[in-house]
This record gives C-alpha cells, sequence and structure tokens, in this order.
C-alpha cells in the first residue's frame, strides 16, 4: 500500500493492490493522472479518501467505476436494505457516514449510503484536490484504458493504479 491507511472498513481495503500502470496502448485518447483507482465502492472510495488525507503534497486522481455512481454494489441494493453497523462506526476516514444519516438511531438505508459516497465527491473538490471521478467507465487493465460514453477509448497513463475491484 503506498500510503497509511486508517479505514473503517478493514475487511473492503484488505482486497486493495497497488500495480504499476502498463504502459497505454490502442487509445486514442490519453489523460494523465499520479493515482488511477479503479472500483468507486468502499474499497476505492476509502483509498481516495486517506490518500487525500495523508499525501504530502497535491495528487491528480481519477476515479473509474463501470457504474454511473460511487457506491459499488450498493447502487444496485434493493431499497429496504440496510448497513449492518452503525453509522457512526462506518466510512471513510475523514468522515463517518453519521454525519448524513438523519437517524443516526437506526441502520443506515441504501439511499443514504449512496448519498454519502456522492457527497465526498464534491466535499474532495471542495477542499481543493484533483479527483476526476469517471462512471460508466469499464477499465481494461491489459490496455490500460478504458471506454468513455463517447465511445473513445482512452488511455490512462498513471505512475499508481489501485484495484479496488470487488
Ligand atoms: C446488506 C449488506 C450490509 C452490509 N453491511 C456492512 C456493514 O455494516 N459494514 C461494513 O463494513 N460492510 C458491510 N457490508 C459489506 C460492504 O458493503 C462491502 O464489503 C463493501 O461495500 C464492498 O466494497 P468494495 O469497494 O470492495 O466492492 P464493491 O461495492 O463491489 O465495489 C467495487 C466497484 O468496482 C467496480 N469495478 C469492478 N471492476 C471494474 C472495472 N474493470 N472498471 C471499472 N469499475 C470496476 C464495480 O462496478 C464496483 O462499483 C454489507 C453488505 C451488504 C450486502
Amino acid at each position: 500500500m503506498a500510503v497509511g491507511l486508517i479505514p473503517h472498513n478493514f475487511a473492503a481495503l484488505s482486497r486493495l493492490a497497488v500495480r504499476s500502470s502498463p504502459l497505454v496502448s490502442m487509445a486514442t485518447e490519453t489523460s494523465s493522472c499520479d493515482y488511477l483507482v479503479v472500483g468507486a465502492g468502499a474499497s476505492g472510495m476509502s483509498f481516495v479518501d486517506t490518500l487525500l488525507l495523508h499525501a504530502p503534497e497535491p495528487v491528480s486522481v481519477t476515479l473509474l467505476d463501470k457504474r454511473e455512481q460511487p457506491g459499488g454494489h450498493w447502487n444496485d441494493a434493493y431499497d429496504y436494505v440496510t448497513l449492518h453497523q452503525p453509522a457512526r462506526n462506518y466510512g471513510v476516514e475523514s468522515t463517518a457516514l453519521e454525519a448524513f444519516t438523519q437517524h443516526p438511531e437506526k441502520l443506515a438505508s441504501r439511499d443514504e449510503i449512496l448519498d454519502y459516497y456522492r457527497s465526498l465527491l464534491s466535499r474532495w473538490g471542495e477542499a481543493g484536490h484533483r479527483v476526476s471521478f469517471v462512471g460508466g467507465a469499464a477499465y481494461d487493465f491489459g490496455s490500460a484504458s478504458y471506454v468513455d460514453a463517447s465511445g473513445s477509448r482512452v488511455g490512462v497513463d498513471a505512475s499508481k493504479a489501485e484495484d479496488a475491484q470487488s
């Protein structure tokens, strides 16, 4: 792991792997960043949050997900599904989920969890960080690229690639 992590979601983060980015090939466009994070579920979001908190100097991050919005598998959950643990103990390092729940005594709903992950994207931006979230983008590690909404293949030239797929 490239940075110190103090996450609430230890189980998810234990699967993270940092790779050196392979050479970009077959792409019609190229974007550059310091960190490419593939997967905007609990693992990827926790990684980015902790990276931004502890990086000794500003970093640029591209965060990709096949899904249109961050939150990972919670995007597909039934609306009656809830978290299993209290919101005060869940979330990324900078901001516990509790701050986004109206009823912290209840287990958080899917919608509260998704609102929380979406709000983190804007909070990171307000704090002056350069995080580009690209939704609806399946990353191909073999070619170090993804196809964007217009159909163009975009290569990502990153010094570190973070694999946060489930
Ligand atoms: C009902 C329920 C209750 C739970 N309660 C708790 C709890 O109380 N506390 C707790 O800690 N955990 C809880 N969990 C578990 C927790 O939700 C999961 O462990 C965690 O959300 C998994 O996050 P993840 O980022 O590892 O995976 P995911 O949520 O699956 O996210 C991975 C993301 O990677 C993306 N992806 C994969 N491959 C690519 C690719 N090639 N290109 C682009 N994107 C890609 C996927 O689209 C996905 O969005 C609960 C789970 C459920 C189902």
